[in-house]
C-alpha cells in the first residue's frame, strides 16, 4: 500500500501559538498596563495587499493586540510616508509597524522599510535585522520562515546534518530561510530560476521548501521518500483554486510530512507577527519575554 505523508497542520499549531500570545498578552496588561500595538501601514489600492491588512487587523483583535491601520492614496509622495513611519517610530503606544509591500512603484520600498526603527521592524526586512540574523544576533526574524521554524520544531524535525532544498531566493522567504535553517546545522542549497536540473538537488533533499509562485513547479516523483516539504506558494490554478508549488497529491505519497495549501505556512506567518509584536511590547516595558 502506498504510504501517505502526515499533514502539518498549520492552522492547528497556529491556533495553540496564538492562544500563548493571548496570555502574554493578558500577562503584560496586567502586569505593567501596556497593551501591545501594531501599526499597519497600506498605500495604493492593491486588492491582495488590503485582504492581507484586513486579515492583520482581524488576528491582533483576536489575541488582545491593539491594531493601528493608516491607509495612504496610491500617490502618496516618499516624504508624507516616510512623515509617517517617522511618527510611529515615535508613537509610545506602538510596538509593531508594518509597510505593506509591494508598494506603488514611484515609491522607494527599500528606503521606508530602512527607515522604520529596527526594534519595532517586526517584518524582519530592516537591514538590521537582516544583519542579525546572517550574524547569528538577537533580532526580529521575517515571518514566513519564522512560522516554518515553528512548524519543523512542532513535528520535532531534527535539521542538524540534514541536507535541504530552498526554491526560491526572496528577500522576505527564500533567503533568510536558508539562514535559519543554517542556524540549526542543515546543509542548505539554494535553487532559484537559474537553476540547473532542479529535479536532481531536490530528490536529494530531506527537507524542500517551495517559494517560487509556480503552481505545481515541484513534481511529487523528484520528492525522496521519507522527506519534509513545504509549500509557501500561493497560485491560483485556471479554476480559480488556491494551490501550491508542490504537486501535493504526488508529493503526499513519497514524502513524511508536507504542508497544505491552504492552511499550512499561511496561517503561520501572520502568528509569527503577532508573536514578534508583543516580543516587542515586553522588550519596551523592560519585561523578560
Ligand atoms: P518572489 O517572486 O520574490 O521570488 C520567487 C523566487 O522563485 C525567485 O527567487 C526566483 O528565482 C524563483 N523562481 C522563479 N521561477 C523559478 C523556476 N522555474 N525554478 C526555480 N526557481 C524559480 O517570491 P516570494 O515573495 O518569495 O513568494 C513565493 C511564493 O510564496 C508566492 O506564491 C507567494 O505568494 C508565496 N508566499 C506565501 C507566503 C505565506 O505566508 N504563505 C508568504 C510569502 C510568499
Amino acid at each position: 500500500m502506498e504510504s501517505v505523508a502526515s499533514i502539518i497542520d498549520g492552522k492547528k499549531i497556529s491556533d495553540e501559538i496564538r492562544d500563548e500570545i493571548r496570555q502574554r498578552v493578558e500577562g503584560l496588561q496586567s502586569k505593567t498596563g501596556v497593551t501591545p500595538g501594531l501599526a499597519v501601514v497600506l498605500v495604493g489600492e492593491n486588492e491582495a495587499s488590503q485582504i492581507y491588512v484586513r486579515n492583520k487587523g482581524k488576528a491582533c483583535e483576536n489575541v488582545g493586540i491593539q491594531s493601528f491601520q493608516h491607509t495612504l492614496p496610491e500617490d502618496t509622495p516618499q516624504e508624507v510616508l516616510a512623515h509617517l513611519v517617522a511618527q510611529l517610530n515615535q508613537d509610545p503606544n506602538v510596538h509593531g509597524i508594518l509597510v505593506q509591500l509591494p508598494l506603488p512603484k514611484a515609491l522607494a520600498s527599500f528606503d521606508v522599510v530602512a527607515a522604520i526603527t529596527p526594534e519595532k521592524d517586526v517584518d524582519g526586512f530592516h537591514p538590521v535585522n537582516v544583519g542579525n540574523l546572517v550574524t547569528g544576533r538577537e533580532g526580529f526574524r521575517s515571518c514566513t520562515p519564522f512560522g516554518i521554524m515553528k512548524m519543523l520544531e512542532y513535528i520535532k524535525f531534527e535539521l542538524k546534518g540534514k541536507d535541504a532544498v530552498i526554491i526560491g531566493r526572496s528577500n522576505i522567504v527564500g533567503k533568510p530561510m536558508g539562514m535559519m535553517l543554517l542556524e540549526k546545522n542543515a546543509t542548505v542549497t539554494y535553487c532559484h530560476s537559474k537553476t540547473h536540473d532542479l529535479a536532481k538537488k531536490i530528490k536529494a533533499a530531506d527537507l524542500v521548501v517551495a517559494a517560487v509562485g509556480v503552481p505545481e513547479l515541484v513534481k511529487g516523483e523528484w520528492i525522496k521518500e521519507g522527506a519534509v516539504v513545504i509549500d509557501v506558494g500561493m497560485n491560483r490554478d485556471t479554476a480559480g483554486k488556491l494551490v501550491g508549488d508542490v504537486e501535493f497529491g504526488a508529493a503526499s505519497s513519497r514524502a513524511a510530512y508536507i504542508t497544505p495549501v491552504p492552511g499550512g505556512v499561511g496561517p503561520m506567518t501572520i502568528t509569527m507577527l503577532l508573536y514578534n509584536t508583543v516580543r516587542s511590547a515586553y522588550r519596551f516595558a523592560g519585561q523578560p519575554f
